[in-house]
């Protein structure tokens, strides 16, 4: 392997050429403590910035192998080396000079989520990798080695030394870090075993900053259970921990406007994710299939079986195989529904302010009015029941302007003043007064889930196909904008740059008119679990700037994909 002498009289020689030669560089060196791998050279100063990747040998890094062995751990020590690492190069970015992205030094920012991602790496042997950008600095467009070598000679190694080893790190914090990986893993493990779908701990702090920060708000009411869904565990390391359980079956969130109702929920659906501490949601666990749905206008519909909600259009049109280019609000919410159902979700986490009104109820008054023979939709009330025991999928329902609901719950928590009270006998008590008329809804069949992919000869070769990500909204693959917007558990830009290439990897390898979109993701998925995200990168190196994805958010990106053949 070449060393950094080799790579220092290198730059040394094409101080002063034209920007190409830096061209050169491609290949790693040996370095002191690591070696250095220039992964991809940009073109100019003014484009994307270089890849540069850093790989410490697990002998050098010295990270106890307890600390990685297991995943959870592992992504929790990734994304710990990775924050501090971005932290130290924080303090050089741009201290080397020049035009244009001269002297940006950067890796991929975290949120208040833990995502596996590629921008740091721990391998089986203790191998650490961080990936990471660096635009190599120019006059114009002429090369300025010298400020390069400040970046590869001076920044970058104090960066890795002070914080890739395990040596120079405080070991108390790596402990204290994986200690929560394990108390939450804990706790996740933990929730089938209770029948429950979801933990809030007591003095959880739910709410944000603002609606731009996702940091703790300051001077908010923590979370405090109603005595009667106390549930208290024992954490491996934490010790004994009570909150609220929230089981499984259907459960009703109530409240005046503005309690903290959507609040809560917000919680529930990224506690499919860990948060780091101080977050204020470390032992907010929600079932890792949990899904949100709401209405979703305008979202294209493939081939779904909405049947079950939706039948006898009066168009006549195939609601066993629904497509539209142009989904109403209930018809969103259907195809939401289903398609969730197919993805395997267990819960179904739903805000009445995100949904389609005549998707969730019809009042008694207008069921009188209107006959059910001429009222195409079966709303989500008709079914709730039939989801939670014959699919046993659990549905976590924010509704406070209508009672209807009251009927089906299982339980219901009214939020008052942010803190939740269990009011589900009085509630119960208080409906019998209000009987629904107990017409029944229409008999459904299971929805069908055989959609198969034909393949796109559109995309045949590797090389010409273009992604584009816009933040957390859309990913552009070829010509075609998958709209993400509304799939709200995507909790990273970096998610959806991972589905970008997930449907890469798929039109290139899986579509073949015999794989469903189901045998398709599971695929996905096992490559994901194998490997990370990493393992669907299929270029002559593995870029930074991905992050781990659920099935979920696999599915929920083909069915938005306007030109998936089917
Ligand atoms: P709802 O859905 O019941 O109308 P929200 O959940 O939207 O209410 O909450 C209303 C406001 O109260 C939001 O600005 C939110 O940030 C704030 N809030 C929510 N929970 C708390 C809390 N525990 N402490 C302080 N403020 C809170
Ligand atoms: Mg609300």
């Amino acid at each position: 392997m070449k060393t950094h002498n080799d790579l220092r009289e290198l730059l040394n020689r094409i101080d002063h050429r034209g920007y190409p030669a830096y061209k050169d560089t491609r290949g790693s060196y040996q370095f002191d403590k690591y070696v250095l791998s220039i992964d991809h050279v940009q073109g100019d100063p003014f484009a994307a910035p270089s890849k540069v990747s850093v790989h410490v040998p697990g002998k050098t890094a010295g990270f106890p192998t307890e600390l990685f062995q297991l995943k959870h751990k592992r992504v929790a020590l990734q994304d710990y080396l990775l924050r501090k690492f971005g932290k130290e190069a924080d303090a050089f970015t741009f201290k080397a000079k020049g035009s244009g992205k001269s002297g940006l030094m950067s890796v991929s920012r975290c949120g208040q989520e833990i995502l596996e991602r590629t921008a740091c790496e721990i391998q089986p042997n203790g191998t650490v990798i961080v990936r990471m950008e660096i635009g190599f600095p120019a006059n114009g467009r002429t090369i300025n080695s010298r400020e390069l070598i400040k970046i590869l000679f001076e920044f970058l190694p104090g960066c890795v030394k002070k914080s890739l080893l395990y040596a120079s790190l405080d070991s108390k914090s790596v402990q204290k870090n994986a200690e929560l990986a394990e108390d939450q893993q804990f706790i996740r493990e933990e929730l089938p075993k209770l029948g429950l779908a979801a933990f809030v701990a007591n003095g959880s702090i739910l709410p944000r900053e603002s609606g731009v920060s996702d940091r703790p708000m300051k001077q908010a009411v923590p979370f405090q259970s109603p005595k009667s869904m106390e549930v208290s565990l024992e954490l491996p390391n934490y010790g004994s921990i009570t909150g609220m359980g929230i089981k499984e079956g259907i459960t009703l969130v109530v409240g005046g406007g503005y309690h903290g109702k959507s609040t809560l929920l917000k919680a529930l659906e990224l506690g499919v994710y860990n948060h780091i501490s101080g977050d204020g949601r470390e032992y907010v666990i929600t079932d890792d299939t949990a899904m949100k749905i709401r209405a979703e206008d305008g979202r294209s519909i493939k081939q779904v079986d909405i049947s079950m909600f939706i039948n006898n259009l009066p168009n006549k049109k195939d609601t066993m195989h629904f497509s539209t280019e142009d989904a109403s609000g209930s018809t969103s919410q259907a195809a939401n529904v289903v398609e969730a159902m197919e993805a395997g979700t267990k819960v179904m986490l739903i805000d009445e302010d995100t949904s389609a009104t005549n998707f969730m109820i019809r009042d008694e008054l207008m069921q009188r009015v209107v006959n059910r023979n001429s009222e195409p939709i079966t709303p989500f009330i008709d079914r709730v029941q039939e989801l939670s025991c014959q699919y046993k999928i659990s549905t976590i329902l924010v509704a406070g302007s209508s009672g209807s609901y009251f009927h089906k719950a299982d339980c219901i928590i009214q939020m008052d003043h942010y803190l939740p009270k269990d009011i589900t006998e009085f509630a119960k008590k208080e409906a019998a007064a209000f009987p629904i008329p107990n017409e029944p809804a229409p008999d459904s069949q299971e929805p069908s889930f055989d959609r198969v992919v034909k393949p796109d000869h559109a995309f045949q070769k590797n090389d010409r196909i273009k992604m584009k990500t816009q933040g957390k909204d859309s990913v552009m693959v070829n010509r075609d904008t998958i709209d993400l917007r509304y799939v709200e558990q995507l909790a990273d830009k970096e998610q959806l740059v991972s589905l970008g290439y997930l449907v890469k990897y798929a039109q290139l390898h899986l579509f073949n008119g015999k794989k469903t979109i189901s045998d398709t993701a599971a695929q996905l998925c096992s490559i994901l679990d194998k490997k990370g995200p990493a393992g669907i990168c299929e270029g002559s190196y593995v870029p930074g700037g991905l992050a781990m994805v659920r099935k979920q958010e696999i599915y929920a990106c083909l069915n938005r994909y306007r030109s998936l053949k089917l």
